[in-house]
This record gives C-alpha cells, sequence and structure tokens, in this order.
C-alpha cells in the first residue's frame, strides 16, 4: 500500500502551508475544496471552477450510492473522469446523512436509511462505504463514521465510540481494495480517518489519540459547524496537536463563514469543503471584503460598479451589481452562476491568500486585516 504523498512547505505553530500529491494532481494547502455533493458545484462547471482556481471537489457517497451508482460511475472511469473534472477528488464517508436524515436508523453495525429519491432501504456501513468510494474512485477517501450534532455528551461518545469500533473494518476493507487495485495496476486511492467527539475536550482527545495510531493517509476533523465561538477553535487546536503532524488534515464541512478557514488554517487544518458558499450564492447572498451583502437589496438596482471592486473573478471582472440584482428580480439562472462564481472564487481565495501569508510569514496581519473588515464593518 503506497502512502500518499504530503509535502509540508513552511510551518509555523501548527500552521503549515503545503502540497498534496494525489493521482490526479497536486493540491497547494492549505485549500477550499468545491463541494460537489452530487458530483457537480451546483451551479457552476468545472471550466469555471478552474478558472477560479479550484484545486479540488468532494463529492457525497450517500447521494452518489442513491443514483447513478458507484458502478456506473466506475464504468465511467471514477469520478475525476466520469464527470469530466480530471482534477483531485475527495468523497466524504456518508457518514454525515446520519445526522441530515432523521429516519436514519444506527447499529452497532452501521446504519439504515430510507432513499429521499424513492424511499427504498439503503444500508450503508464500513464495508459498503468503502466499496463504493472505491468504486466511485476519490483520490482521498473518508472513513464510515458516526457526524453528531449534540451537546449531549453521553449521545456524542456513543458517536465516537461507533466511529472508532468501525475504523479497523474501514481499513481492513480499504487495505483488501487497495491491494486488488494494485494487482490490477489501477491508481492508488488514499485513505483518511475521521476524529469525532463533538465539542467535548476529553471525548476529542481520546479520538485523536486513537486516530493517531492508525496507519492511514490523513485525518478528517468532523462535526464541528461554526468557529463564532472559541470553543470550535480550541478542539481544532487540540485534535491537530494530538494527531500526525506530517499527515494532511481535512475540515469536514466548515467554511459557512470565512472565519473558518482563517481559524481552521491557524491550527493546522489543511483542505475545507463546505456547501455554503454556492448555497448563499443561490439565495443572493453574496461575500465582499466588507461582510456579507444582499443582491436583492434596492440600494444595488442602480449600482454600476461590481459588487466586490477587489475581486478577480468571471463575475466582478465583467458584470456591475445592478445587472445581477436585475437577474435575481426576474429569477434568471445565470444570476446564480455568477454569484456562485463569485462566492466559490472568495472563498478559494481567502485560502489562497492565507497560504502566500503562511509563506511570507504574514498570517497574522492578513488575518487581523480582514476580520476588521469583514466582521467590523
Ligand atoms: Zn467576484
Amino acid at each position: 500500500m503506497s502512502e500518499l504523498k504530503f509535502d509540508i512547505e513552511k510551518q509555523t505553530g501548527l500552521m503549515r502551508a503545503g502540497v498534496i500529491h494525489t493521482p490526479h494532481g497536486d493540491i497547494k494547502t492549505p485549500a477550499f475544496i468545491g463541494a460537489a455533493t452530487r458530483a457537480a458545484v451546483k451551479a457552476i462547471t468545472h471550466a469555471q471552477m478552474r478558472e477560479l482556481g479550484s484545486q479540488g471537489i468532494l463529492a457525497n457517497t450517500y447521494h452518489l450510492i442513491l443514483t447513478p451508482g458507484p458502478d456506473l460511475i466506475e464504468q465511467g472511469g471514477g469520478l475525476a473522469e466520469f464527470t469530466g473534472w480530471h482534477g483531485p477528488t475527495f468523497t466524504d464517508s456518508g457518514g454525515f446523512q446520519m445526522l441530515s436524515l432523521t429516519d436514519a436508523k444506527i447499529d452497532h453495525d452501521g446504519v439504515t436509511f430510507r432513499s429521499h429519491i424513492d424511499g427504498a432501504k439503503i444500508r450503508m456501513n464500513p464495508e459498503i462505504s468503502m466499496q463504493a468510494q472505491w468504486k466511485i474512485g476519490s483520490d482521498i477517501h473518508m472513513a464510515f463514521d458516526q457526524a453528531i450534532d449534540s451537546t449531549d455528551k453521553e449521545l456524542v461518545r456513543a458517536a465516537m465510540i461507533r466511529t472508532h469500533n468501525w475504523l479497523p473494518r474501514n481499513r481492513a476493507e480499504y487495505q483488501r481494495l487497495s491491494e486488488e487495485a494494485r494487482k490490477a495496476g489501477k491508481p492508488q486511492q488514499y485513505l483518511y480517518a475521521v476524529v469525532q467527539g463533538g465539542l467535548f475536550e476529553d471525548l476529542r482527545r481520546e479520538s485523536a489519540e486513537l486516530m493517531a495510531t492508525q496507519p492511514v493517509d490523513g485525518y478528517g476533523i468532523g462535526s464541528l459547524y461554526t468557529t463564532e465561538t472559541e470553543e470550535t477553535a480550541n478542539i481544532i487546536k487540540l485534535t491537530n496537536e494530538i494527531i500526525p503532524n506530517n499527515k494532511p488534515r481535512h475540515l469536514l464541512g466548515m467554511g459557512s463563514e470565512p472565519r473558518d478557514l482563517f481559524v481552521g488554517a491557524k491550527y493546522g487544518c489543511d483542505t475545507f469543503d463546505c456547501v455554503a458558499p454556492t448555497r448563499q450564492a443561490r439565495n443572493g447572498a453574496l461575500y465582499t471584503p466588507y461582510g456579507r451583502i444582499n443582491i436583492r437589496n434596492a440600494k444595488y438596482r442602480d449600482m454600476f460598479a461590481p459588487i466586490d471592486p477587489e475581486c478577480d473573478c468571471y463575475c466582478c471582472k465583467n458584470y456591475n451589481a445592478a445587472y445581477l440584482h436585475h437577474l435575481y428580480k426576474v429569477d434568471e439562472i445565470t444570476g446564480k452562476t455568477l454569484a456562485s462564481i463569485h462566492n466559490e472564487r472568495f472563498v478559494v481565495r481567502i485560502c489562497d491568500c492565507i497560504r502566500e501569508s503562511i509563506l511570507n510569514d504574514t498570517f497574522d496581519e492578513y488575518m487581523s486585516d480582514f476580520m476588521s473588515k469583514y466582521y467590523n464593518h
């Protein structure tokens, strides 16, 4: 089993700039990975994603099991080829759906869902998740875990223990599939273990300590949702102080606020993904250096300037706020595409600038400038 190559170019404290070398190309970190839940970043083509600087996409295993199915994606050459993206790809484990689907029935072996498409029963467990991710063919897989959003310590502990019990099964199945691929001369795919434990320091520490002993290629940090409070920042910090420094770390599903990217990078996370930039764009909420705006607001009706004059995206270089406002008023689909390109570029660029600032030893100034403009304007 070959190891995922990860080079750290510069490290200051926990924070680092590096390069993850995947079979489908390099990812310069810190990096924002586009959320492509159903194998597409909503409203943005792959050509537009490449143009705005995206280095990777993350698809959702549960959704792809429902349709078109891992077998079909495998026939199509795997996620990167099937979708025409051709670059680095990640998949989550499907464990997040235990949280987002209310009818999920969780047991010691795995979970049963009802398909939201046709009501069919869908079973997932570590082996099924690993087999599906292998067929989907993402470069980086997440071990099947139980995501949770609760302040009830016993529930969080139970989810963490399940995640821990499932890891050896994830690894055994991953190794079997990896060996099969090696014999068949197919490209390698890589496995991240996911640290759980909610917002409880002792549970996170226990989870990180156990995960640190496992021979995996990297780590996902799961079940964190906002860095608005210091609590989450502390959890990220203590987790990354424990898990091995020489492996890449992905902060799962976090990045709905620019603050999350700064805090995550500061405390040692390398990649991020979140559906929020494109979801908020579709709702007309656009990021600017001076905070989030709503393009539907009447004040943009006759503003013949880009929504963000500092932005270098296709939307801001070619269109003014008044035109975008008009597109939202008449519900033209082009408006959603332009806004999604802008928001996605905004978060990709923050990560690129964080990377530059780490390399140049200017992270603290960059973070404090950005935060004071964005949150105090
Ligand atoms: Zn822009």
